[in-house]
């Protein structure tokens, strides 16, 4: 508590500035939180491209972090100070209509994380105790940081997909959502499992995780080979990039009555033809939106008992203030990084 420093962004494509900001004593229902890592997510590099601009300027950025809780207030019983935890960046009201039905993603007071709320890439951080959690003894605080991001985001996909036992999927885009998501697929119960990237070496990643069945789009047309593959497409497809080629793929590649779960972020229209896209096949198009609070404690004790492992290594770790070093490392994709993840 007290003055530390924090990474603030003051406007897109500028390097962002090492400040200090005043953190206050946690409220009643708050804790503070030492941040031991923070990952760098390609979400936030949208927000420094200028795609997604934070709601409140100059912030904080950062959404993914882990620590160990430094303070709390009076009312707070789920964590102890001392506690390793992780902290969720999407932040509900707990009261509204969409809170009370238990879809917290949907909150009318949504607050994120760098976006209208100071985010995490800073050495301390006071937050709500209701969105903290303990992490499980099995992991480190790496991949405590990013759990909250991309391994959350894929679970929730698969949640919302309602993917059956027995489906066959497409995983279009093996990031850092998009091998999680295949993980969770073969979890869900997935049969064949195709992975579609353009790096190679991702691709053989994802057989070793899982994947039944590899597709390089710079080797030929994707959609041609999925359906070739899975004799008509997939009962799901899942894009994972968020771009106009990769989505209108997806959609292509989903069998007659199948579904396409558009995870990626993306800003651009993408041409469909309803009568021929979605009428006539019946294919289901679906965006599910961040994750569930109530999925959190369901994927701490899936890393918990083993069932779900890391295998998205951090290549690169940055003290604080080589933040913008950092950013630039992911950006350019120096030295192929896996993870990168700053040690405030
Ligand atoms: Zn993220
Ligand atoms: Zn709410």
């Amino acid at each position: 508590m007290g003055q530390v420093i924090a990474a603030r962004f003051y406007a897109a494509k500028q390097p962002l500035k090492l400040e200090n900001v005043q953190i206050p004593p946690p409220g009643d229902d708050e804790v503070a939180v030492e941040i031991k890592a923070a990952s760098i997510c390609h979400s936030d590099l949208h927000t420094l491209a200028g795609r997604q601009v934070p709601a409140t300027v100059p912030i904080t950025l950062g959404h993914e972090a882990a620590g160990v809780v430094s303070a709390k207030g009076k009312n707070v019983t789920n964590v102890e100070v001392g506690d390793r935890v992780g902290i969720d960046y999407v932040q509900s009201c707990g009261k509204c209509q969409y809170c009370l039905r238990g879809k917290d993603n949907l909150c009318d007071n949504f607050a994120v994380m760098s976006f209208n709320r100071e985010g995490s890439w800073k050495e301390e951080a006071v937050v709500p105790s209701r969105h903290v959690h303990r992490l499980p003894n099995n992991i480190g605080f790496p991949e405590g940081a990013m759990l909250n991001c991309a391994v959350m985001t894929a679970y929730h996909a698969v949640r919302y997909a309602q993917q059956p036992p027995g489906a066959s999927v497409l995983v279009y885009g093996l990031g850092g959502v998009g091998l999680s998501l295949l993980k969770w697929a073969k979890i869900a119960g997935a049969t064949d499992i195709i992975a579609v990237d353009l790096e190679d070496e991702k691709l053989k990643i994802a057989k070793r995780e899982g994947a039944t069945a590899t597709v390089n789009p710079r080797n030929g047309n994707p959609v041609q080979e999925i359906r070739k593959l899975t004799g008509g497409g997939v009962d799901i497809g899942y894009e994972v990039i968020g771009k106009q080629e990769s989505e209108r793929n997806t959609i292509s590649s989903v069998r007659k009555g199948g579904q396409a779960v558009l995870v990626g972020m993306s800003w651009d229209p993408i041409p469909i033809h309803v009568v021929d896209d979605l009428q006539v096949p019946e294919v289901k198009v679906m965006s599910p939106q961040d994750h569930l609070k109530s999925e959190i404690p369901e994927v701490l004790r899936l890393i918990e008992i083993g069932r779900f492992t890391f295998s998205d290594a951090v290549t690169h770790k940055f003290p604080l203030g080589s933040v913008n070093e950092a950013v630039s490392v992911l950006q350019n994709r120096t030295g192929n990084p896996g993870r990168v993840v700053l040690e405030p």
